[in-house]
């Protein structure tokens, strides 16, 4: 059993609080991470606000990044020191995860939202409390968690975990959106709704795939300033701006009006990627002939359609070489401040907010 502080949300709606929590030892196929660093993903939020099935109360938190403390029997991918990144998790064993394919894993749902209930099945326990636990197979607002060899990526120890522990969630959703989903060809036209974690990413991709035309909307001035030095060729506050003829469009807003608004702004064969969150299940009138006749797709996307036992190494190569700047979409906050993070970023005047872990001395 370890005792970690963690940060919990007692009800739907609920602030995160932190306590002081147990969690169970490694179960055979189990990773216990002494967690650094972990970004706060709109996700979370969805998750906090109990428009996701996750039980109450729960431990949210899914990018997580930190340093193995103890592996179980059956696990032979990593050891007690590797520097490790925790992604979502997925059974290994679907034709999905066959092919390569986990964010569309026929157990993604239990595995990824419902979590574990207590300390006897790797769980997480506030005295006798059950406490939902292993969110995405991590819950990682807290100083400790259990993972597995399928979500958990080893990294090279010189790397910074603060700065790379998006890359689990958000900056692989945008990312891989665009180079693997949508396969962005040099000199295509892109528009990316949204200029939050998820469609930065979506941008500096469309930049390393050589997109010719990368507008981007949002309503906030700061983060189209951004946008505009990770690549962005024209930044639009207003949709009216935002222009004709892409070949793809990706939304992040999760906005019905903006989603219906933009199908007609796709050109020929053009596709628009669904990557937001859409609480509610929000309904959309199509012009079917117009979607027919031109050839058009609409495809949905989980965690960019990639695996990131295989993608993940790839976008640390780009980061190496600087093309995936990401510290200057990050604010590191220390966990006890996890208020204010979920504040900014709700706000939207912080893009990533990132948590980091103190660990005393051992
Ligand atoms: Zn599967
Ligand atoms: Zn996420």
């Amino acid at each position: 059993m370890t005792t970690m502080q963690a940060a919990v949300v007692e009800a739907p709606g609920a602030d995160f609080r932190i306590e002081t929590l147990e969690l169970g030892p490694p179960g055979p196929d189990q990773i216990l991470v002494a967690i650094r660093a972990c970004g706060v993903c709109h996700t979370d939020l969805v998750m906090r606000d109990g428009h996701l099935p996750v039980r109450f109360p729960s431990v949210f938190g899914h990018e997580g990044a930190g340093v193995v403390e103890a592996v179980g029997a059956n696990v032979d991918t990593v050891q007690p020191g590797d520097h490790v990144l925790i992604s979502f998790d997925s059974c290994g064993g679907c034709g999905a995860c066959h092919d390569h394919q986990p964010g569309y894993c026929v157990e993604f749902v239990p595995r990824n939202f419902m979590g574990l209930t207590g300390p006897d099945d790797g769980g997480i326990a506030r005295g006798d409390v059950a406490i939902g636990g292993n969110i995405f197979g991590q819950s990682t607002f807290a100083t400790h968690a259990l993972a597995y060899s399928r979500n958990v990526v080893k990294i090279d120890r010189d790397l910074p975990l603060e700065i790379l522990a998006p890359l689990g969630c958000g900056v692989q959703t945008g990312a891989g959106t665009v180079l693997e989903t949508l396969d962005v060809h040099p000199g295509e036209a892109i528009a990316v709704l949204g200029a939050g974690a998820v469609g930065l990413s979506a941008v500096m991709a469309a930049a390393i795939a050589g997109a010719g035309r990368i507008v981007v909307l949002d309503r906030h001035q700061h983060r189209l300033s951004l946008a505009k030095t990770l690549g962005a060729t024209v930044a639009a506050d207003d949709l009216a701006q935002l222009g004709n003829g892409f070949d793809h469009i990706v939304d992040t807003t999760g906005s019905v009006d903006l989603v219906s608004a933009c199908i007609d702004k796709l050109a020929l064969r053009g596709t628009l990627a669904l990557v937001g969150a859409y609480p509610g299940d929000p309904k959309l009138p199509l012009d079917l002939s117009a979607i027919m006749s031109m050839g058009r797709r609409i495809v949905g996307v989980v965690e960019g359609g990639i695996d990131p036992q295989r993608f993940i190494p790839r976008l640390i190569a780009h980061y190496r070489a600087g093309r995936l700047p990401l510290e200057k979409l990050i604010r590191l906050y220390p966990l006890s401040d996890i208020a204010e993070a979920v504040a900014a970023s709700e706000s939207g005047a912080v893009i990533k907010p990132v948590l980091i872990m103190e660990h005393g001395p051992r």
